[in-house]
């Protein structure tokens, strides 16, 4: 069978408030990167994550970036210009995530070191983190990310970056609603950041926001996206600046969301959990998210093939290949036989490690030096946790819209890939 319309992994879902307010916006020449929709969803978001002060920004990527340059303006001084904030010094990464949670390290001029990836929440391991501070004791920062809208394992993270004197930054992008032992992600690092990225649970078509409790650093946030102008009559520049405001026009669009964050959070929890139903008796897992601890938004549902239901697959950086074998499967056969019914699944992130671009970096497991262990990973054996996630995983159609018949269809074809 084949969907008439595609079904997508996760697209934006309108639902009328938000042309209001960007036609207000419109109507009133608000067309600008002030005026009243910015105002008023930094203080509906501020209030949703429990924070004191929230920034509009033009991408969750320049709230990162800001948040970098901020960390390393705390723990080096202020750079000269040109220098970067973080001038050489390695930074702890989260290694199973998107490019732009990381690539901010390097445009401030610091080192990522990658983490190794744990199997109960798929984000980073706090036995990696610590041995990566028993290699690298000078580490003074760590980036942290919620995988898919799952919280990872914070408060193991803190107390390991408290007793090594190591702030962090929260890249809460896929998370905004997600929450851990009662607090909303995006207010539990030291820097903290959110999307409105097209795909995100809530969406200005892009859009991100820098998140603290600290008025100082909301100040310093906002001057610096607006170039960084000092209080004179005339362009009067101190610092270097950027051009990373949120349009009031963008700020409309997410400020129509906000009433629905919830309602997208139910109805992508209802998939997630129909998924579980549907794919039980299957050698396959959900990603996986601590019940106990923390409340998941459920952004994209995921699965994990068993070691032992595996069919032959191979990957080169751009290509791949597999074989089919009677009831074994692998995430790029599923995959084709998504795409092939109009529907969109994707492989999980590819980690950082083993991207072409970060191939020099450090990368430490639960067992130390991962980048000493590259060899056997060569030889076609998985030797860290984020490779074998990437080589089992893939995240399923996980759209909002999606209606039940068509998820019963995707579970069959995934039932039918292991006949
Ligand atoms: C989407 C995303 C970002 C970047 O947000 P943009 O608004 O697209 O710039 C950063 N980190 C993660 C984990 C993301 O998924």
């Amino acid at each position: 069978m084949r969907f008439e319309k595609k079904v997508w992994l996760s697209s934006p879902t309108m639902h009328g408030d938000e042309i209001k307010f960007v036609t207000e916006a419109y109507e009133t020449n608000w067309m600008s990167t002030v005026g009243a929709n910015i105002n008023e969803l930094e203080s509906l978001v501020a209030a949703k994550v429990g924070c004191k002060y929230a920034v509009a920004l033009s991408a969750g990527t320049a709230a990162l970036h800001l948040c970098t340059k901020l960390a390393g303006e705390a723990l080096y001084g202020m750079p000269k210009v040109g220098e970067g904030a973080l001038r050489g010094h390695k930074v702890f990464c989260s290694d199973m995530t998107f490019d732009a949670t990381v690539n901010p390290v390097a445009y401030e001029n610091g080192e990522a070191v990658f983490i190794d990836t744990e199997y109960d929440t798929w984000n980073m391991d706090p036995v990696a983190l610590e041995k990566a501070f028993e290699i690298y004791p000078d580490v003074r920062l760590v980036v942290l990310v919620h995988l898919y809208g799952t919280p990872a394992k914070v408060d193991e993270i803190r107390a390991i970056c408290k007793k090594h004197n190591a702030l962090i930054i929260e890249d809460a992008a896929e998370s905004f609603g997600a929450s851990y032992k009662g607090k909303q992600t995006g207010d539990l690092g030291d820097f903290n950041a959110i999307s409105f990225n097209g795909n995100k649970i809530i969406t200005g078509s892009s859009g991100g926001m820098f998140l603290t409790d600290s008025k100082e650093d909301a100040e310093k946030v906002r001057k610096w996206s607006t170039q960084s102008r000092e209080a004179a009559a005339w362009y009067q520049h101190e610092e270097i600046g950027y051009n990373y405001r949120m349009s009031n026009v963008i700020a409309g669009v997410v400020r129509g969301q906000m009433p629905y964050l919830e309602e997208h959070i139910a109805q992508k929890k209802a998939i997630y959990m129909r998924y579980k139903e549907g794919l039980k008796g299957l050698p396959v897992a959900m990603n996986p998210y601590d019940a106990q601890n923390s409340e998941p938004n459920f952004w994209l549902s995921c699965l994990i093939i068993d070691k032992e239901a595996m069919c032959k697959q191979v990957r080169g950086e751009t290509d791949s290949l597999y074989v089919h074998e009677k009831g074994k499967s692998c995430p790029m056969e599923i995959l084709d036989k998504l795409f092939a019914m109009n529907a969109e699944g994707r492989p999980v992130w590819k980690p950082m490690h083993m991207q072409p671009i970060y191939r020099n970096h450090g990368f430490i497991t639960a067992q130390g030096n991962g980048r000493a262990r590259t060899n056997a990973y060569i030889a076609g054996e998985s030797v860290d946790v984020g490779a074998d996630i990437f080589a089992r995983g893939l995240c399923l159609p996980s759209d909002n819209k999606m209606t039940p018949d068509q998820q019963d269809a995707i579970i069959a074809a995934i039932r039918d890939c292991f006949t």
